[in-house]
């Protein structure tokens, strides 16, 4: 099965300017996939719209059996998205964070609270459970997103851009938490400009550039080729 389908996207952006050109994208469920691609190449346009956060010109869009046109907030459910930036509300607390974002998933109390325990344990988080989200270190902040993404138990991971700006020993960690949750069955897409992050941790991946996919490859064949 297809964790995620794109076909024939294309979004010209309301100044005119054309960021996505005829992408065509196929992931299979369980992998885990890297879309590579310089600052402007149209990374984030087309994850928001995957997530639902940008509109498309036009183009069909599958995950999993949920098509977006048709079946938005079930293809919602299945996604978790670790954003760019940090956009949580500071004063709630860490744990409060992850229980309410169960919530607009409607998860059960009782499961929200295991499955928001048992994140805040493995990223960390545990001791920090009842500080504001504001008064976390900037590496605790971004673990505390990634959190927030899985509480639901979504099949698929996003992630924009996760160690952009993170210390060396934190993306290490990060890397050994996302290949456990993706060996757990997790499919996983991230993006990144970093090659070294790609070869790093995942089996195919796409490269955009100015709106189109030059490349899409298992990773393997790309290094073997570079
Ligand atoms: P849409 O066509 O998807 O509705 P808009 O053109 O209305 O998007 O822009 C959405 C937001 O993105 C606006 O707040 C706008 O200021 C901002 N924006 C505009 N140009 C850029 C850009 N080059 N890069 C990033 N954000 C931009
Ligand atoms: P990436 O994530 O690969 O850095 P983006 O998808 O953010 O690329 O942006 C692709 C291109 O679209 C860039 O040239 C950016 O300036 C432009 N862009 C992004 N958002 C908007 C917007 N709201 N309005 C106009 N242009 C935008």
């Amino acid at each position: 099965m297809k964790a995620l389908s794109i076909q024939q996207l294309h979004k010209t952006y309301k100044n005119g300017f054309e960021a996505l050109n005829d992408v065509n994208l196929e992931v299979e469920q369980g992998d885990f996939f890297a879309l590579l691609g310089p600052n402007g190449a149209g990374k984030s346009t087309t994850i928001g719209i995957i997530t639902s956060l940008v509109t498309k010109t036009s183009g069909r869009i599958q995950v999993f059996d949920a098509d977006l046109d048709t079946d938005r907030e079930l293809a919602k459910s299945y996604i978790g998205l670790v954003p760019q930036e940090f956009n949580f509300n500071g004063f709630e607390q860490v744990k409060h964070i992850l229980i309410t974002q169960a919530g607009y998933y409607g998860v059960p109390a009782k499961e929200a609270e295991t499955h928001a325990d048992e994140l805040l344990k493995k990223l960390g988080l545990w001791d920090k459970r009842h500080s504001s989200a504001r008064a976390l270190s900037g590496g605790m902040k971004r673990r505390l997103m990634i959190a927030r993404a899985l509480v639901h138990q979504p099949k698929l991971l996003i992630l924009d851009e996760p160690t952009a700006g993170v210390d060396i020993e934190l993306r290490r960690s990060m890397w050994t938490f996302l290949r456990d949750i993706n060996r757990q069955g997790t499919t996983i897409i991230l993006t990144t400009h970093y090659l070294e992050e790609a070869e790093n941790l995942c089996r195919n991946i796409a490269i955009i550039d100015k709106g189109q996919i030059i490349e899409n490859t298992d990773m393997k064949s790309l290094l073997n080729r570079l």
